[in-house]
This record gives structure tokens, C-alpha cells and sequence, in this order.
């Protein structure tokens, strides 16, 4: 239990984000909650211009320097058991660095442009464990062949010394993911982590993370546009569509039970082993531009289920549907308590 009696690592309230760019104002996030609970994962699921990654670089105070978190909390149990409220914080702060990397780690999508191309995988490494975990070179070099050999890049005590355009694309991953590990995070946020790699060796590596997430009682926040992919490695499914969380419920419950039509529409996207052959579904239209939002819910103008004036007119207030599922949606409004445009 944390000291506000939460056992969530991360918690997050009403996150709003906008860019200040010389077009206007773009509202990025518009409320975002969720929470991640010790030791457990969850997946941030949604397509490209949902908000997921903005999200997760709102969480690392990573955001670029025309973006501002304008409203909201994100409450972090560090390691000593205190809560802190990440937002407070800048982010180029001492307390900002020893967390981001120290106590929170993130595997990008894309390892080629995250890693360096002109150091070895032993200097990339080792600059975790000498920032955060203050050792010295022997122990430095004796730690790396254990990561390497963690995360399963053969001959690890040879190939640290190597730069990363001479591993694949599935090595570089595992390198990335040997780094991220490095200075025993608590928490791992992996964005997309897959997305640029083989579809054999996706598989791979998804499985590598499940297996670190478990072994070290990790919190993980798997961000994906694939539904598919979060079926087998993450308990609670947040839903985004356009800064929002518009669903979110336990893992089976999102496959077996989804209440959204826009989380129906990503599963009815998830092409089919089985069945008649034909065209893969989608969801029509596409997610709406920054700067021509629709009114009312912003999902209305693709929704398949739209009920009229009162969709195009309202916002659709965050409902329980059962236990740990909550949906935004006016087709689970009984009683129809409608928040007029924010
Ligand atoms: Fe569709 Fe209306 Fe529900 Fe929005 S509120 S998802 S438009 S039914």
C-alpha cells in the first residue's frame, strides 16, 4: 500500500496536455485516467493520434518544449514508499532524472533511432548503471554480459563491445530492452515495441518483455495500436481515442464483452484466422484533425451506433458498467447527464 492508501504505482487524474504552436492550441489530452497497480500491466490501446505516446512522455516529462501538461496529477510511489506527484516536477530536475530511467524506464518503438550509432552496446548500457546504480567499470562490464545474456543476445561477453548496426532489428530490441533494465526500474513503458521489427520476431520479443515484467515484479504500460497484441501480456485495456479514455476494463472483458463502438471497431479490424475469406473490416473515416475537432463525442462522425442529436451535441460522461469496466458512451446512459463541450 502506498501512504494515500492506494496499492497503484502510477496514478493518473484528469491529465490534460495541449501544444502551444504557432497554428493555435492543440488539445492533445483531454482528461486522460488511469492507473497502473504494482507488479501488474496494463496496455494503452488506440490508433496513430490517440494520444498514447503523449501520454506516456507526460509521465517521463518528456514532452516536446511547446507541449504543457495544463491540468491534472500523476501520482508516482517512488521506491522509499512516498507518493509524489510527477507533474510538479520539471523536467529537467535532479528528482525528474533519478525517477525517468532510475525508477521508470521506456522502450522506444523505433531502437535504430533510439540508440546511439556511434557507441557500443557496452557504453550505452553502462551510462545506466554508472548514472543510477553508481558502480565502476568492472562491475559495470560484468553487469552488461548479465543483461545481455537476460534478454538472450548470444555471446554477450563478445558482442557487448560491438556498436548496434551490427546486431538485427530483434537483437537491437533486445539491447534496448538490457537497457532499460539496467537500473532495476520499477516501472517499464514500452511504446509500440514491437512495431518495427519482423512479425517472427515480434512474437519473440513480446514474450521477453512478459517474462522481465513477471520475473522482476515490473508495472508495465504497454502502448500498441493492436488490440491483438495486448490479449496475453497485459490485465486492464485502456482504450484512447482522441485524448480521451473512452474504455477500459479487465483484459477478457475488452475482447469478450466491449461496450465502446470504437473498441468494437478495433476488434472487428484484428483480421481472422478462421471463417470466410474476404475483406478485413475497419473503421471508416479517420481520427479527426487537431484543429477541426467535431462537436459532442468526438467519435461521432465514425461511430456505427450513433444516436443522434444527443451524440453530435454532448460529451458522453465516464460510466461503470461492472466492476473495474468503465465506459464513455451515451449508449449506457440511463439517465443522461450530459457535459456540454469542453
Ligand atoms: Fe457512438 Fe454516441 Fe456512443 Fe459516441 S456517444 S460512441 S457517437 S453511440
Amino acid at each position: 500500500m502506498t501512504e494515500n492508501g492506494s496499492k497503484n504505482i502510477i496514478d493518473v487524474k484528469d491529465l490534460q496536455v495541449s501544444f502551444f504552436t504557432d497554428s493555435g492550441v492543440v488539445r492533445a489530452l483531454n482528461g486522460v485516467n488511469f492507473a497502473i497497480p504494482q507488479g501488474k500491466a496494463i496496455g494503452v490501446v488506440g490508433e496513430s493520434g490517440c494520444g498514447k505516446t503523449v501520454t506516456s512522455y507526460a509521465v517521463l516529462q518528456l514532452l516536446a518544449k511547446t507541449a504543457k501538461i495544463t491540468q491534472g496529477t500523476i501520482q508516482f510511489q517512488k521506491r522509499d514508499g512516498t507518493v509524489v506527484d510527477l507533474t510538479q516536477y520539471k523536467p529537467g530536475s535532479n528528482e525528474m532524472r533519478r525517477i525517468r530511467g532510475g525508477e521508470i524506464s521506456m522502450i522506444f518503438q523505433e531502437p535504430m533511432s533510439s540508440l546511439s550509432p556511434v557507441h557500443t552496446v557496452y557504453d550505452q548500457i553502462a551510462e545506466n548503471l554508472f548514472l543510477h546504480k553508481g558502480i565502476n567499470e568492472k562491475q559495470a562490464r560484468e553487469r552488461t554480459v548479465e543483461l545481455l545474456q537476460l534478454v538472450g543476445i548470444p555471446k554477450a561477453a563478445e558482442r557487448m563491445d560491438e556498436y548496434t548496426f551490427q546486431f538485427s532489428g530483434g537483437m537491437r530490441q533486445r539491447v534496448m530492452i538490457a537497457m532499460a533494465l539496467a537500473p532495476e526500474p520499477r516501472v517499464l513503458i514500452a511504446d509500440e515495441p514491437t512495431t518495427a521489427l519482423d512479425v517472427t520476431i515480434q512474437a519473440q520479443v513480446l514474450q521477453l518483455i512478459k517474462r522481465m515484467q513477471e520475473e522482476f515484479n515490473l508495472s508495465l504500460m504497454l502502448i500498441t495500436h493492436d488490440l491483438g497484441v495486448v490479449a496475453h501480456m497485459v490485465d486492464q485495456v485502456y482504450v484512447m481515442y482522441r485524448g480521451r479514455v473512452v474504455e477500459d476494463a479487465p483484459v477478457m472483458e475488452v475482447f469478450y464483452e466491449p461496450r465502446h463502438p470504437y473498441t468494437r471497431g478495433l476488434l472487428n479490424s484484428i483480421p481472422k484466422l478462421r471463417g470466410p475469406r474476404g475483406k478485413v473490416a475497419s473503421i471508416p473515416g479517420t481520427v479527426p484533425d487537431s484543429y477541426n475537432l467535431p462537436s459532442g463525442c468526438l467519435f461521432h462522425p465514425r461511430c456505427s451506433q450513433y444516436i443522434g442529436e444527443v451524440c453530435r451535441q454532448n460529451v458522453p460522461q465516464t460510466r461503470a458498467v461492472s466492476a473495474n469496466h468503465r465506459v464513455s458512451c451515451f449508449l449506457y446512459d440511463e439517465t443522461p447527464d450530459v457535459q456540454k463541450e469542453v
